[in-house]
């Protein structure tokens, strides 16, 4: 652990005040003036974005200019963890462990401030808001604060993975995630006279059957790609056929080839078999997140340097849950490295009985700052 003892306890505080006090995406505003006046306090610079939540600091000066990025937001979940920390506000819980990372950014920043003098290029400390709703990353874009910025990174903790375990594998890490909305028409009758009328509810079965062939079928078996419907809704009583049913889910995947036929599949699947059934049917489709994607060299370099100063560096396994960091790397040559924070068998991200341990803050920062220098010696060469 490079940072010192006192920093340490400063840092686990620090996490603990965060993880009792969550705010939902877009709501930030108590977070974010905690982490504001944490910097300020520091003298480090607040950059003006107009952003409403969330924030963007600065560190250094001159070119190469870098971006290190932590989201803050909480979801709505009853916390069920027991913690003597857990959520003082009901209904809404840091489950996806926002807390460490943005409390790990607030670690790396005292760092970097200390050791500005040191720095040859300027790092842009990104503490994003929604990105749970998946919002976050375009609003942080849309205020043009990173259009000079040449390297972006990131990561997210992983409790199932051994507490202060670093992850960094190329290209796709996390998957693209798109979401569908289907209302089927057929024709109510009586249930005693089904010929009567065109069965919503025997005609999804049929669509929800059949699309588990699009992976079983459609899809290389080398390759991951998720299609799951989660929920299914028709009629209201036990002697009368719906004129409608509806049913939606999402579609997990990370190649652009796989996201577009999934997505082709899909809808042949469902208008014809609905067509062979005599119902209607309307598609809403929701683009999520795209592939959250590693640069190539970006992450061998990373991968290369992390294992210098850490000894528990691996290639994770994909992620089948998407980020909205992806939005970043649409734009910027990024890395989005998985940290390890609780061990095997612990419960997953968005799970209400969901904790991480404080042993990942130290790894999260030395994540952040070791690798600013890094960074910022290979671009300034
Ligand atoms: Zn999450
Ligand atoms: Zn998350």
């Amino acid at each position: 652990m490079t940072i010192s003892a006192e920093h340490y306890d400063e840092l686990v505080a620090i996490r603990h005040h965060l993880h009792e006090n969550p705010e939902l995406s877009g709501q930030e505003f108590e977070t974010t003036a905690y982490i504001k006046a944490y910097l300020e306090n520091l003298t480090i610079e607040i950059l003006e974005t107009g952003l409403k939540t969330g924030l963007v600091a600065q560190v250094g000066q001159g070119e190469p200019v870098i971006a290190l990025r932590a989201d803050i937001d909480a979801l709505p979940i009853l916390e069920n963890t027991g913690l003597p920390f857990a959520s003082k506000n009901a209904g809404v819980m840091h489950a996806c462990g926002h807390d460490l990372h943005q409390t790990s950014l607030l670690g790396a920043a005292k760092v970097l401030k200390q050791r500005e003098t040191e720095l040859n290029g300027t790092v842009k400390l990104i503490f994003q808001h929604a990105e749970e709703a998946h919002f976050g990353a375009t609003d942080v874009l849309a205020t043009g604060i990173l259009s000079d910025v040449q390297a972006i990174i990131g990561y997210h903790n992983m409790p199932t993975l051994p507490a202060g375990q670093i992850g960094i594998r190329e290209k796709g890490v996390m998957a693209a995630v798109d979401q569908f909305f289907v209302t089927v028409t057929g024709i109510g009758s009586h249930a005693a006279y089904p010929h009567e009328g065109a069965d919503s509810i025997v005609a999804t079965s049929a669509i929800v059957s059949s699309l588990q062939q699009i992976v079983s079928r459609n899809m290389d078996p080398q390759r991951a790609v998720v299609v799951s419907v989660t929920h299914m809704a028709a009629g209201n009583t036990w002697n009368v056929l719906p004129d409608t049913a509806i049913f939606e889910g999402t579609i997990r995947s990370f190649e652009q080839a796989d996201r577009a036929l999934a997505k082709q599949r899909f809808y042949d699947i469902v208008e014809n078999v609905a067509n062979a059934y005599g119902v209607t049917v309307d598609i809403d489709w929701i683009l999520g997140t795209n592939v959250t994607y590693n640069d190539p060299e970006l992450s061998a370099f990373l991968l290369d340097e992390t294992s210098r100063w850490h000894d528990d560096v691996v290639v994770p396994e994909l992620s089948n849950a998407g980020e909205d960091f992806a939005s970043y790397q649409e734009q910027i040559p990024g890395v989005f490295a998985f940290i390890g924070s609780n061990g095997p068998g612990s419960p997953g991200l968005h799970f209400s009985d969901m904790t991480v341990k404080d042993e990942a803050i130290p790894v999260a920062v030395d994540y952040y700052v070791n690798n600013t220098f890094a960074l910022l010696e290979k671009l300034g060469q």
